[in-house]
């Protein structure tokens, strides 16, 4: 199967002008396309292009644009096969998942069509009879969109579907690794949205994605990425005051609790360590185990992990693909290394899969204390890391006890250990016995070094508009504190 190489650019289709890069399929190891970057002059265009049509597709009625984004959507669902496919070549992850993404993005695109047709303002009380006070929604403007590699689709339409439908026009920027999903999308948004709606451009995040960051045709930045680069583009963004919305690294906890099924517990915290090869921000990836059922819970944990079929995305019986990198996969390699010598026992998995492609095995670590690297920092990687603890007490404190906060799960029957967890987790979301689930009518979002923005839900149309407030005198008389000459 080939990938078209172009940007959209003011509505045309075509291809970089800057150096080639190659896009590699991480389950093989080799090249699946060469795409061109764009340069800096078309950048400059795209965002040009966006700014222009800004106007327009603001003012186009609610019920109009609308029905263009239910137009995208309509239009993904005929496509949808190809843009999985791009997925499975770029990311290495099952088909099967990736078409369920694909019904996820159909759906947002008309959730928000739908949603933002209902977004209303407010009046204010006014400071006097005869005057209103009216706050109402307005978009941004051109909203510069920079999205990762691990979920190019998804994390591209949480920003899209709403920017768009509030009004704003955006450039999307795609990580390097994988650009080709997008570029098949981009073929969609040229025939169902007017020009310049929707504009993308190619390259590496130092250069294309900072210049998208700084350009002052951009009036606000959704990033979705690491700590480090979010920490730095926040700052380039206060430098010229521009809203940023940060969606920003983790290290999620989950705690599972004496009264919880070990069977049960053991199954949702692989699945939520391992989806995906463990290359999910919201990933379990430290896990505290109630003492008394701790060593049964390991060893359902150790044989749930052993029975996950790793292999060929193309294989509807696969349930994890690779890594999307030997970089990545020889940093979580370096990791494991470090938990064992520190004194941490590998209980399965540990090793590369021999052969082609960047497979690992899922691995479970016992032995583990919370000092340890692999408890502290973002891993990225498939592996689940286990101690126990000995009293409520001592398992909010070790899973508080974090710099970030995206999210923490909690397995357990006690609605007080539930409340107690969403009043002392400072985390966007709590997932009690179920986790990871993205509810898209729920928001989605991370606090402190997870960063500020909340994506999905009713919450998205928020984030992507700013309150104006309209001072309407309707009675024309002077008023007495008005300057007025002797
Ligand atoms: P990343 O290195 O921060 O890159 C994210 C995006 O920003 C890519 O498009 C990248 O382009 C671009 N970029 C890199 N450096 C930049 C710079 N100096 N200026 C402007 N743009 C720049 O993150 P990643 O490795 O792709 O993604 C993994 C991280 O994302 C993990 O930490 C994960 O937890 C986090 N994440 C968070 C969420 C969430 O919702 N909170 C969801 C998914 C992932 P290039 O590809 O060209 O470098």
């Amino acid at each position: 199967m080939s990938f078209p190489d172009h940007l959209l650019i003011d509505g045309d289709l075509g291809a970089g002008e800057g150096s080639e890069f190659n896009v590699v399929d991480p389950a093989t190891g080799e090249t699946r396309s060469t795409v061109h970057s764009s340069t800096e002059i078309q950048l400059a265009q795209a965002t040009a292009a966006a700014r222009r049509a800004q106007p327009e597709w603001r003012s186009l009625s609610q019920p109009e644009r609308s029905r263009a984004l239910h137009e995208v959507a309509d239009r993904i669902r005929v496509e949808g096969e190809r843009v999985a496919e791009a997925l499975t070549y770029e990311t290495g992850r099952p088909l099967t998942r990736n078409r369920l993404y694909v019904d996820m993005t159909v759906d947002l695109f008309r959730m928000y069509a739908e949603l933002s047709r209902a977004l209303g303002g407010r009046v204010a009380p006014s400071n006097d009879p005869g005057q209103l006070s009216l706050i109402l929604p307005a978009p941004y403007g051109v909203v510069g969109c920079l999205i990762p590699w691990n979920y190019p689709l998804l994390l591209m339409v949480f920003k899209v579907a709403p920017a768009l439908a509030t009004g704003n026009t955006v450039v999307i920027k795609p990580a390097s690794e994988t650009p080709l999903s997008l570029m098949v999308l981009s073929e969609i948004f040229a025939t169902t949205l007017p020009s310049g709606v929707v504009n993308t451009v190619v390259g590496s995040g130092q250069t294309i994605g900072e210049g998208l960051v700084t350009d002052t045709n951009v009036d606000m930045i959704a990033f979705t990425g690491s700590t480090e680069v979010g920490r730095r583009l926040g700052v380039l963004c206060a430098e010229s005051t521009k809203p940023s919305h940060l969606e920003l690294g983790g290290k999620d906890p989950a705690i599972v609790f004496e009264d919880a099924d070990p069977t049960v517990a053991a199954e949702a915290v692989a699945w939520a360590s391992f989806l995906n090869a463990g290359q999910v921000c919201t990933s379990t990836e430290r896990v505290y185990v109630h003492e008394s059922i701790h060593d049964r819970f390991l060893d359902e944990v150790v044989s749930v992990t052993e029975s996950i079929r790793v292999g060929d995305p193309w294989d509807e019986s696969t349930q994890v693909g690779p890594m999307r990198s030997e970089g990545r996969r020889r940093k979580v390699l370096g990791e494991i290394e470090a938990a064992v010598s520190a004194g941490a026992e590998v209980v399965a998995g540990g090793s590369a899969i021999e052969g082609p492609g960047f497979f690992m095995a899922p691995t479970v670590l016992a032995g583990v204390d919370h000092e340890m690297g692999v408890m502290r920092e973002e891993t990225f990687g498939p592996v689940l890391p286990v101690m126990s603890f000995s009293s409520d007490d001592e398992a909010f404190a070790l899973a508080a006890d974090t710099p970030y906060g995206l999210g923490a799960s909690v397995y357990t029957e006690s609605p007080t250990r539930v409340e107690r967890a969403y009043r002392e987790l400072n985390v966007g979301t709590v997932w009690v016995n179920d986790p990871v689930v993205d509810n898209l009518a729920a928001p989605f979002g991370g606090n402190r070094s997870s960063g500020d923005a909340r994506e999905l839900g009713v919450e998205a149309l928020e984030s992507f508009t700013t309150a104006r407030h309209v001072h309407w005198n309707l009675a024309l008389d002077p008023k007495p504190w008005w300057f007025r000459p002797e």
